[in-house]
């Protein structure tokens, strides 16, 4: 019952005659529920390999599964909606949109999957009380703080109940406490809600709290023990 699924999976950058080989032959899955840091060095391959995982790059070789469907083989739309219905998205940098309150934001991807106004208001609007937000429901990105701002992407992520979050250094461009408010935030979703986390991250003492590390380094996955991490 895998969330996500990796088989045989490779990318090699090519630009004119310029080839870049990433990794190859990475398998990877992601149970419901489970919760796996990516680390390794910069350079590594942590980004590509999370822009594979949310069909938002195409791999070279293998295919990457997410809730039993190949994403290479769905029409743009189709993967369009599976990512939007199955996935969830935090990245470093928030990404909301400036010209828009906390609440639109959030409510944004429930309005692009069709659900009616009324009912994308009230569930961005509980989401947004739950990290915290509810008295900056109509404050736009720039009047918010950074964790303020980092904690309606949160919400923003998980309002359409995704199956799995995909974060890449969902934390790194916070201040120690606040990274802490919001990566025990997205770990509490995770257990009510029983969300799954698969987390770029160079934060080791992060990478500690989840089920489970795995090392990208040399275009291999390595799981390393507790002992490791
Ligand atoms: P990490 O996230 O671990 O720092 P990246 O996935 O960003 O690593 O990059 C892995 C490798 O792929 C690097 O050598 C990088 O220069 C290269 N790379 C990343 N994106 C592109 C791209 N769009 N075109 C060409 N090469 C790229
Ligand atoms: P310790 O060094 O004993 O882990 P800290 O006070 O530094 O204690 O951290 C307290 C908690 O906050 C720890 O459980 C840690 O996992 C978490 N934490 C610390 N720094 C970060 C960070 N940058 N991002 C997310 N969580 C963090």
């Amino acid at each position: 019952d895998a969330v996500i699924r990796c088989e045989k999976l490779g990318k090699t950058y090519a630009e004119g005659n310029l080839r870049t080989p990433v990794f190859a032959d990475l398998e990877l899955s992601v149970a419901r529920g489970e919760t796996v840091a990516i680390v390794g060095a910069s350079g590594a391959g942590k980004s590509t390999l999370l822009h594979l995982l949310g069909g938002l790059d195409a791999p070279t070789e293998g295919e990457v599964f997410v809730a039993g469907r190949s994403m290479s083989k769905l029409g743009d739309r189709a993967r369009g909606e599976l990512r939007n219905q199955a996935l969830g998205f935090i990245y470093q940098f928030h990404h909301l949109l400036p010209e828009f309150t906390a609440l639109e934001n959030v409510m944004m991807p429930l309005l692009i999957a069709g659900r009616p106004v009324a009912q994308a208001a009230a569930k961005a609007r509980g989401l947004l009380e739950r990290v915290g937000l509810g008295a900056r429901l109509d404050h736009k990105p720039g009047e918010l703080s950074g964790g303020e701002r980092q904690r309606a992407a949160v919400a923003r992520a998980l309002v359409n109940d995704p199956a799995c979050v995909l974060g890449d250094e969902p934390t790194g461009n916070l201040d120690e406490r606040t990274a802490a408010t919001v990566f025990e935030l997205m770990l509490e979703l995770n257990r009510e809600q029983g969300t799954s986390l698969v987390l770029v991250t160079h934060d080791r003492r992060l990478a500690r709290r989840l089920d489970r590390t795995l090392e990208l380094t040399g275009g291999r996955l390595h799981p390393l023990t507790p002992d490791e991490v």
